[in-house]
């Protein structure tokens, strides 16, 4: 009986393991691995360079100071007001220059809390004791 015969071929596909069009896939040369790094590097360095003069443009925008109000140690953090983690952008508006101090121990310490927009609108929170409910 051949009833079943073309069930029996169904991923009976023909490989020929001495096949080199087979193979293609893992073909990766010297060479190739070479200019996928090339390219890397290509596609990252403009931002990086960016992030640089990002910054530096923030640190002007902030006088150089600690965007704390009441203080004034010098800058040396910017601060994503909307950690990149949680979807922050790298726009100026989402950039605050602070010390380390008002960075390190005040804000991602849980003393205080900074949002909004900068340099014009952002809001700030003392003393985080208190209950706080995060608007949705
Ligand atoms: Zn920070
Ligand atoms: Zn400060």
């Amino acid at each position: 009986m051949s009833l079943t015969r073309a069930d029996d071929h169904i991923g009976d596909v023909a490989v020929d393991p001495q096949d080199p069009s087979d193979r293609s896939d893992y073909d990766i040369s010297p060479i190739g691995a070479l200019a996928l790094a090339e390219h890397f590097i290509e596609t990252w360095r403009p931002l990086l360079k960016l992030a640089n003069t990002l910054q530096r443009r923030v640190r002007a925008r902030d006088n150089h100071f600690c965007q704390v109000p009441g203080c004034s140690r010098a800058a040396v953090h910017t601060h994503h007001i909307i950690p990149v983690s949680q979807g922050g952008s790298d726009d100026p508006e989402n950039l605050i220059s602070l010390c380390a101090a008002h960075h390190l121990c005040g804000i991602h310490g849980g003393r205080m809390r900074v949002t909004g927009t900068a340099p014009d609108n952002l809001v700030w929170e003392f003393e985080l004791r208190r209950s706080y409910v995060a608007a949705a």
